[in-house]
């Protein structure tokens, strides 16, 4: 908790971000903010001015497009996060990959723990490491504790391709990008996966560039 002078850096910040245009530039891995943490929050942002930077979360992760944005991609050290994803996939990839369609949501102050034991791995990319993509396993279930962008409490549990957007963004606020958990040797070009790993699971993948899956 803090007076709101104490917080006027970071509102001034957002203030400023929200004087632009839109979307909002995405920042790129090697800028500290995506690497230090954010603060909880706690009221920094006024209900409007909140309600605004949400918003313009929103329109930057559509334009990307992409299926989730924490604020340190747009150069925010607040512990928030939006989550959207239409999942327009076909049905072999929907079914071996559980990416039904995610509503949009808000997630304010977010923290997840596994549900079991079970992991899921799959190549994802990052809105703030364009061109690349790598396999990451990851908790196929977690439950995930926070609020929304009302104060509401939430506690929910995730499963399929949304839990793998919830511990990725959970995973932003924190000041790890998705690289710190993915294996090495899946680093593929953007071209490479449209060429060669297109299929659903990347298994072909593991066995071409030798790299071990759960
Ligand atoms: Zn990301």
């Amino acid at each position: 908790m803090g007076t709101s002078d104490d917080h006027a850096p970071l509102t001034e910040r957002v203030e400023q971000l929200l004087d632009g245009c839109l979307p909002l530039t995405i920042v790129a891995a090697g800028d500290p903010v995506l690497r230090q943490g954010t603060e909880p929050y706690d009221g920094q942002l006024e209900p409007a001015l909140l309600a605004r930077f949400v918003e313009a979360l929103r329109v930057t992760m559509r334009a990307a497009p992409g299926v989730g944005l924490a604020a340190p991609q747009v150069g925010v050290g607040l512990r928030i996060a939006v989550i959207e994803d239409p999942a327009p996939v076909p049905e072999e990839v929907r079914l071996t990959r559980g990416r039904v369609p995610q509503p949009f949501r808000v997630l304010v102050n977010p923290a997840y723990e596994p549900v079991g034991e079970s992991r899921a791995a799959f190549f994802e990319g990052c809105l703030s490491v364009p061109g690349w993509q790598a396999v990451v396993a990851r908790h196929a279930e977690v439950r995930l504790t926070g609020q929304d962008e009302r104060g509401q409490a939430l506690d929910e549990v995730f499963e399929g391709w949304p839990a793998r957007i919830v511990q990725h963004e959970t995973d932003h606020l924190d000041g790890v990008l998705y690289l710190d958990r993915a294996e090495p040797r899946s680093l593929s070009s953007n071209l490479a996966m449209a060429e060669r790993w297109a299929q659903p699971t990347p298994e072909e993948a593991a066995r071409a560039l030798g790299f071990e899956l759960p």
